[in-house]
């Protein structure tokens, strides 16, 4: 497939690099099925390119991206019937918990597993805000460049009751602590504070940004790949050997815990905390404040 509707896929540098877009800047490139499903397909398309070395994920407009879409027109109208076909294939037409968790395997889960596992290095290229599902995005890149006004942040927790979203790499980005702190608040990092925890790699003036990540690509992309492709196993399988991807598989189980709960609640429902629930609504929330260690924040 060459022709996208939510996305733009570019070639630079010879075809030796793909500049994968995010392009639903109207709703800060929230993510619905449709984009998933063609960022998948755009993923596998670089992927099946032996020309092509290096990938890159941005996203259009101010935002990188805003996390799960969780209510464009879009978005509603695809879950309708004739909608989108992924909502009648892979768990779409089981029932309950069973079909929330299958469909959210495919199209949350292991979709993003299999984009860390790309045989090409990918470097995620962010500005404005990294949020929730966002996140999922950025860290299953290998390397991240970030625009100075970055913010990241997963506020699932405070805003819809949850605890971190379907690909649960917070402690393994954030480092245990500070990933207790900021899903408990809801609160961002901004892009100095990524910098230092190590969780990003370079940071640069906004307008600066996709020049210099081509750049830097450039110089990944002239490795021999088989010395790119062995670096990146070795640190991965070295992870995995920790419990990477184990831990993501067994949190993935609580996170339909915590989604069966509140549509238990709900009757069937919500699955998801709401203002009854004693839960800010996500819509009215105020602004993400940025974490700092002599304040308490809040309200
Ligand atoms: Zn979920």
């Amino acid at each position: 497939m060459s022709n996208y509707t939510f996305l733009r896929y570019e070639s630079h540098a010879d075809g030796t690099i793909a500049r994968i877009v995010l392009n639903r800047p109207e709703t800060r490139n929230a993510q619905h099925r449709g984009l998933l499903v063609e960022l998948d397909e755009a993923f596998h398309r670089a992927e099946a390119d032996d020309h092509v070395r290096v990938v890159i994920l941005a996203g259009a407009g101010t935002i990188f991206s805003s996390g799960h879409d969780l209510g464009s027109p879009q978005a509603l109208e695809e879950m309708q019937p004739g909608g989108h076909p992924s909502f009648t294939s892979n768990g779409g037409t089981r029932l309950s918990a069973e079909r929330r968790m299958i469909q959210e395997w495919h199209y949350y889960f292991q979709n993003t597993l299999r984009w860390r596992d790309l045989r090409k290095i990918t470097i995620a290229e962010v500005q404005g805000g990294v949020y929730a599902a966002g996140l999922m995005l950025m860290w299953a890149c290998d390397l991240i460049i970030a625009a100075e006004d970055t913010r990241f942040a997963d506020p699932v927790g405070p805003r819809l009751g949850g605890a971190g979203v379907e690909y649960f790499a917070h402690p393994w980005e954030f480092g245990p602590r500070k990933a207790k702190e900021l899903l408990l608040t809801g609160d961002a990092i901004d892009a100095e504070e990524a910098y230092r925890l190590g969780m990003v790699n370079k940071v640069f003036p906004p307008a600066e940004l996709t020049e210099r990540t081509l750049q830097f690509a450039r110089r990944v992309a002239a490795l021999p790949s088989i010395a790119s492709l062995m670096v990146k196993e070795s640190v991965n399988q070295s992870v995995d050997a920790q419990g990477f991807r184990n831990a993501l598989t067994s949190v993935f189980s609580l996170h339909h815990v915590l989604h069966a709960h509140w549509a238990e609640l709900h009757d069937g429902g919500a699955a998801y905390g709401t203002e009854d629930d004693g839960i800010l609504n996500w819509q009215a929330a105020p602004p993400m404040t940025v974490a700092a260690k002599d304040t308490v924040g809040g309200q």
